[in-house]
């Protein structure tokens, strides 16, 4: 059986005193055990450490994005910066931590997914359409990170789906194949990876996609899954969903049998994500 997946998509959502408030929500929640559903939260980059050290430890904790390839001269791209912080928060400030920057500094090229690995966050979301959209991140720059990602050890959720014209214009299978196909090329253990179902015109829009729509793609991922990549594992993916799930129409789409759980946005900064996590009872 696929263990239930929610997912919380901050974005780029938040300051110092809202994440606290979430996290003291989700920490004094009553949900059920992480043998029956698996939660992960993704706050902004500058906030994973600080959420990761307030978080409950049955939950955990994604990044947005990492880099497609190891460290260097890609300015923007985040490296050093938390490597150091989390290093001052947890030691005062020495002559052995001088040392320590130093070597770093020195002998250490860390890339976002090396750093993510570093921190101990397990996930990372990859490909989420307002990235292939207002980034322009192709089908096969969004698989590349997936494999940069897996080869460090990190779990991937990755995320396909249509636009409206897409599917106004009969597409949506052939767009979502694709792009399952630039991902599955690059996967080497399916255990690490979350398929993130998520049409572009529900998402941020209050357009839920039905019931029986998200069951309909879901159903062909995974017959995508068995015939390009094998039965055991479409039998083992969670096949997740995502755009405006909130608490009142989770239930009714988590009850469809190829829907394993859900990534939600706007909803995940709220309480109602409790009622989401629920949803997987
Ligand atoms: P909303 O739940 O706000 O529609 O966003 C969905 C999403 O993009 C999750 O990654």
């Amino acid at each position: 059986a696929r263990k239930f997946f929610v997912g919380g998509n901050w974005k780029c959502n938040g300051t110092t005193e809202e994440v606290k408030k979430i996290v003291t929500t989700l920490n004094e929640a009553e949900v059920p055990s992480e043998d029956v559903v698996e939660v992960v939260v993704s706050p902004p980059f500058v906030f994973l450490t600080f959420v990761k050290s307030l978080l409950r430890s049955d939950f955990h904790v994604a990044a947005q994005n990492c880099w497609v390839r190891k460290g260097g001269a890609f300015t923007g791209e985040i490296r050093y910066r938390f490597i150091i912080c989390s290093f001052f928060t947890a030691h005062d400030f020495d002559l052995l931590s001088v040392v320590y920057l130093a070597v770093n500094f020195m002998f250490f090229s860390l890339n976002s997914a090396e750093m993510l690995v570093n921190l101990s966050i397990p996930w990372v979301i990859i490909g989420h359409s307002e990235r292939r959209a207002l980034l322009n991140e192709s089908n096969e720059f969004v698989g590349d990170k997936v494999a940069y990602a897996l080869s460090q050890g990190l779990k991937v959720i990755a995320c396909i789906g249509e636009t409206l014209e897409e599917r106004e214009s009969g597409s949506t299978m052939a767009v979502v194949a694709a792009q399952t196909k630039a991902i599955a090329g690059k996967v080497t253990n399916w255990d690490n990876v979350v398929l993130a179902y998520e049409p572009v015109w529900a998402i941020g829009t209050g357009k839920v996609a039905t019931p029986a729509q998200a069951q309909e793609v879901h159903c062909e991922l995974r017959k995508w899954l068995h015939e390009n990549v094998g039965g055991d594992i479409a039998a083992s993916t969670r096949i997740i969903y995502g755009g405006s799930v909130n608490g009142a129409n989770c239930k009714e789409l988590a009850a469809q049998p190829d829907v394993d759980g859900f990534l939600v946005g706007g909803a995940s900064l709220k309480p109602e994500f409790v009622d989401i996590i629920k949803a997987a009872t």
